[in-house]
């Protein structure tokens, strides 16, 4: 690797000492405020803290910090991998990550889906990944077609390989524009954002179609479930493009037609969609499944999902569901067997607007105890009372799990919610 200019590397110094003071004063990782005074100094540290390393970029709405763990675990079998753990997404972010590792070869960054075009721009990074895009509480589908609109301009005319799942239809029509794209079949289970056709606005054909893999080779491999994915408009000739990796239930179908059974311990069909896109991008870097995979076995939390905390005898396992997509994915985990817990906030960084409440089918928990707490609680109420769903009132988090029977219990929180819950019940265990 080539020695930074003096300049950039007395800004990537002193901002690794401002996280660490930061971290010694008890502010937080310090991430995000050693990246500004690093980008304070010197506008082009990004730039230049990128450049001869192999790096991949991660955005979507959702999975995007469990992809880049997981990315990060598998391409640590190559050598050292610099990653912004933290979530902090943003430029300030990814010049900490990259300075806390100034000698690794390889970068795993996840970038927020609105400043990727400037991340890609800024560190000419030679692998993108890209696997959904839905509404977040703020946003309406307009505005993500308007995000994909950029992606396409971002990647036009670049030396990039896009790793993009074939079954989101916005992702690939934003990915399209890219030089050369792996495509893998990761699934979509929440389609209420994509049922036009982002080419032409006409409407997106999604059953009843044949299907035929690539080649032929897989078939009798790939089953119903996989077909169940394809879309095509009606009106223009923009349709699913073909897919070399498969998701197939509970493992991964690679682009030979050989089938891995996954066996992660993140749980959910989000998780598993998530590791074949991991494995995917980690081909890409010349590392095949059977070193790959073992390497996302070893993950069994990221930044506290899928933990669990302990008070007095009950263990309560957290989801996060920061928008109506992931709360269909944390559904999907939950244990039917067990109560569930539901906490919403409505602070700036969950969006103050809880009418996506409405968007969310929450019938899927009837017949269990379900607690619903957190300061929107009556907001959910509401929505939960209206979809005939039975469930408790309680004041706060811990009053709802005092109420519990000893022993285990699911947590369902959105984002400041998760992080009231992980901050008082200490650290997770
Ligand atoms: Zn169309």
């Amino acid at each position: 690797m080539t020695q930074l200019p003096l300049r950039a590397q007395l800004a990537s110094a002193l901002g690794r000492t401002a996280a660490t003071l930061s971290r010694a004063t008890g502010r937080g990782d310090g991430s995000v405020i050693g990246g500004r005074v690093g980008l304070a100094l010197e506008p082009d540290l990004l730039r230049k803290l990128a450049q001869d390393r192999k790096l991949a970029l991660v955005s979507a709405t959702n999975g995007k910090t469990t992809t880049t763990r997981l990315i990060t675990s598998a391409l640590q079998e190559l050598g050292d991998v610099a990653t912004n753990a933290f979530g902090a997404n943003m430029p300030a972010g990814h010049v900490s990550a990259l300075s806390s590792a100034k000698h690794a070869p390889y970068g795993v960054l996840e970038v927020d889906e609105k400043y990727l075009p400037e991340v890609i721009n800024t560190t000419g990074a030679g692998v993108i990944v890209l696997m959904n895009l839905s509404r977040d509480q703020m946003d309406r589908a307009g505005e993500i077609w308007l995000l994909a609109q950029k992606w396409r301009r971002a990647l036009a005319g670049k030396n990039t390989h896009v790793i993009a799942n074939a079954d989101d239809p916005l992702v690939a029509w934003g990915a399209s524009t890219a030089a050369r794209v792996t495509w893998v079949s990761a699934g979509q289970p929440w389609k209420e954002d994509s049922w036009c056709c982002p080419e032409c606005g006409g409407p997106l054909d999604r059953k009843g179609m044949e299907y035929t893999p690539p080649g032929g080779h897989v078939s009798g491999m790939v089953t119903s479930r996989t077909a169940e994915n394809d879309w095509a408009c009606r009106e223009c000739t923009f349709r699913r493009p073909e897919p070399s990796w498969f998701l197939d239930d509970d493992a991964v179908i690679d682009p030979r037609g050989q089938r891995w059974v996954l066996d992660i311990q993140l749980p959910g069909r989000a998780n598993r969609a998530n590791a074949v896109v991991a494995l995917a991008t980690a081909e890409t870097f010349g590392l095949p499944v059977q070193r790959a995979l073992p390497r996302l076995r070893e993950v069994t939390s990221v930044a506290g999902r899928y933990t669990t905390v302990q008070r007095d005898g009950r263990h309560a396992r957290l989801l996060l569901a920061k928008n109506p997509a992931g709360w269909l994915e944390a559904f999907d985990v939950l244990d039917r067997s067990l109560p569930v817990i539901l906490s919403v906030n409505a602070q700036g960084p969950d969006g103050r607007d809880t009418s996506w409440l409405w968007d969310v089918d929450y019938r899927v928990l009837r017949g269990r105890p379900v607690y619903v707490a957190g300061e929107r609680r009556l907001d959910l109420a509401l929505r939960l009372d209206v979809a005939g769903v039975p469930f408790q009132l309680a004041d706060s988090f811990e009053q709802a799990l005092a109420a519990q029977p000893p022993g285990k219990v699911d947590v369902i929180a959105n984002y400041t919610a998760f992080q009231q819950i992980r901050s008082e019940f200490g650290r997770a265990v």
